[in-house]
């Protein structure tokens, strides 16, 4: 076993890559009395719902129980794309094919929508459109993933690459995987830069902003409500539940339906000049087709490998994750034996039973919830469009509002325990790690 001198940088620190350049923020400004909308929860839905809820003239105030932006939006790896977690996954399974056709059409509305708001806003996201790269585990991955890569495009318009496994050397420089598909329209962004332009541009349009005023209650009294919150109360005429993977025993409800699942990422020190070259000439977002799949990335700025999945069934300390991890991204990338890790994170994402996001109202409350680890562009959208719908100013609310919210792993999580759940979903990787084993 090598000395923890040679696996972490000297500099090596518990915190996601990206905060050493927008750090989350720390906001005790005083909470108002009453606001027409309170919005629970301060990552990419709760802000684009009150940029959007803001303009429309309502007077807003975004509350979250830790530092604004301390959630799974500045925590994630920043790909972006539009409907992929739904073609390339079974969540597609049981669905009309009318219903699949609307949101196929939403997720490819959300991708636009980010574009369209960085661009007209000029938010300062570092949005680059490099490609995504998804490697197939197994031979039988690679045939179902060069399908799937034919109903993306069919239904979404991207432009899909079958990529053999003698060919992908010169995307993925690895042959760990079968070959697999390349979607040129897919990119990364980086989270806390595009986190921070969400905040300057609620406030622009008026909102307020709240850190460390955890809502503990949520009062209806009659058509009206009051918040009660860690730092006093605040009267509403609507409420936005928008906490995804960090749903907990506030809203108990969205609580049995959302399984917040930990997913851990590390971030090397710079590469030896012209590393990246070899292992991601195109500099693309690449994940695979296994369950607890790999996803990875360069930095922004081309310098770092990122990388993320979940280390183990359990929950573990970022440190322990951080050695997990780095072996499984040598798997991938033997070359990268020799490079320190600097950063280790978790987040939460929001795993739901029928792998659809859901949006709506329940008992009077708004609920924008369950991007099942796919949520930069659609929990941007989603924000906006329940924002619409909260202020009357949209009748439906599409595609990811119909249907039941159905109870998820997380009803059974809790009376099992998470760790069972985790394990049974990653079940399916097991066994095809047996398939490679035998191929090799
Ligand atoms: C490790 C990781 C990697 C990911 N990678 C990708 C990716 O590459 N591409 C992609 O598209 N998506 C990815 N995702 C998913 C995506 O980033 C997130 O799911 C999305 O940003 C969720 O945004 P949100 O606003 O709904 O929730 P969050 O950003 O998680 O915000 C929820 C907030 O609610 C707050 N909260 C909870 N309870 C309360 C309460 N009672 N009172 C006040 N506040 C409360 C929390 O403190 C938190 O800040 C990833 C997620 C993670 C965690």
């Amino acid at each position: 076993m090598r000395a923890d001198s040679l696996l972490f940088h000297d500099d090596f620190r518990i915190a996601p890559y990206w905060w050493d350049e927008a750090p989350p923020e720390t906001s005790r400004v005083a909470l108002p009395a009453n606001v027409d909308v309170v919005i629970v929860g301060s990552g990419y839905c709760g802000l684009s719902a009150a940029a959007e809820a803001a303009q429309h003239g309502a007077a807003v105030a975004v509350l979250d129980a830790a530092e604004l932006g301390a959630g799974g939006s500045t925590r994630s790896g920043g790909m972006v794309s539009s409907g992929q977690k739904l073609a390339l996954t079974n969540a597609i399974r049981g669905v009309s094919a009318e219903r699949l056709g609307r949101l196929m059409a939403e997720s490819n509305a959300s991708f636009d929508y980010l574009k369209q708001l960085i661009n007209t806003e000029s938010l300062d996201a570092g949005l680059q459109i490099t490609g995504r790269f998804f490697g197939a585990f197994t031979p039988g991955h690679f045939e179902r993933l060069r399908k799937q890569g034919e109903l993306l495009r069919d239904k979404t318009g991207v432009t899909v690459h079958v990529v053999t496994r003698a060919e992908q050397r010169a995307v993925v420089g690895s042959d760990y995987y079968y070959g697999g598909i390349l979607v040129d329209e897919y990119g990364g962004l980086h989270t806390a830069k595009y986190h921070r332009a969400l905040r300057e541009l609620a406030r622009r349009r008026g909102a307020t902003l709240h850190s460390h005023a955890a809502v503990e209650r949520i009062e209806r009294t009659g058509s009206r409500f009051i918040v009660h919150t860690a730092r006093g109360k605040i009267n509403a005429s609507r409420v936005l539940v928008a906490t995804n993977g960090y749903t907990g025993r506030l809203t108990p409800f969205f609580a049995r339906r959302v399984l917040p699942v930990a997913s851990y990422q590390i971030a090397t020190e710079p590469l030896p000049p012209g590393l990246m070259d070899v292992l991601n000439p195109g500099r693309r977002m690449i994940s695979d087709s296994k369950r607890n799949l790999f996803y990875t990335r360069p930095s922004p700025d081309g310098t770092r490998m990122l990388f993320g999945s979940r280390p183990s069934f359990r929950e573990v300390g970022e440190r322990e994750a951080a050695r997990i991890l780095r072996a499984k991204m040598i798997e991938l990338w033997p070359a990268l034996r020799d490079v320190r890790i600097t950063h280790a994170w978790k987040g939460y994402v929001a795993m739901t039973g029928d792998k659809l996001a859901h949006i709506g109202e329940r008992d009077g409350v708004h609920y924008a919830l369950g991007c099942n680890g796919n949520g930069v562009a659609l929990m941007s959208y989603l924000g906006q469009r329940i924002a619409k719908s909260l202020l009357g100013l949209e009748a439906a609310p599409g595609a990811f509002g119909e249907g039941p919210f159905p109870l998820s792993p997380a009803g059974i999580a809790s009376t099992l325990s998470v760790p069972v759940g985790a394990a049974l979903y990653q079940l399916d990787d097991c066994w095809n790690g047996r398939v490679r084993g035998a191929l090799s």
